[in-house]
């Protein structure tokens, strides 16, 4: 799978697994072995979980609710799942065993729900601090990143992909134009 990782945040590039958003979009977590193999692929998780068909669901739907409030749209059910799904984190808890303390973490909803709880949480932090999300500026993109540039100009979700790309043409457009 192409996965790409180019947002410049963990859950813009949860976002961009819906690539080609420039059109209706291509799913790429058409599978839940697919969201099980993007986690460690992204860093997420060191070995495969195995994701249930809900939990795909559920990470599709959040995902979603991310993109729309990385975009500036701010609807009630979109902040109210964040939010549900930021809940889920796990929590630290101390065990005593033979050979000493432990700190181990209680997972209220399993692995992978709560590597969405990391996604949402990501998200609350970039919407709330008002980062500056961009779309590619290519027009057979739609990739999402943040441009922390230090002029804030930066307009190809990657050189290599989309910028090169653009300036070839731009090239090309101009050697036509002066034939
Ligand atoms: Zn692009």
């Amino acid at each position: 799978m192409d996965w790409i990782f180019d947002g410049g945040r963990r859950c813009l590039d949860f976002v961009n697994t819906l690539r080609d958003r420039y059109t209706s979009g291509r799913e790429q977590l058409t599978d839940p072995a697919l969201l099980a193999e993007w986690l460690v692929a992204a860093g997420h998780a060191e070995r495969r979980h195995r994701v249930t068909a809900e939990e795909l669901a559920l990470a599709r739907e959040l995902r979603e609710a991310i993109d729309r409030l990385a975009r500036g749209e701010t609807k009630a059910a979109d902040v109210r799942l964040v939010n549900q799904m930021a809940a889920e984190l796990p929590v630290p808890q101390l065990q005593i065993h033979a050979d000493g303390p432990q700190r181990v973490l209680r997972f209220s909803q399993g692995p992978v729900r709560a590597i969405l709880a990391e996604l949402a949480t990501d998200a609350i932090d970039l919407v709330a601090s008002n980062g500056l999300v961009r779309i590619c500026a290519s027009d057979t993109c739609g990739v999402r990143f943040v441009d922390a540039s230090p002029k804030h100009n930066r307009q190809w979700c990657s050189m290599a992909r989309c910028g090169n790309r653009a300036k070839a043409r731009a090239h090309y457009a101009r050697r036509k134009s002066s034939t």
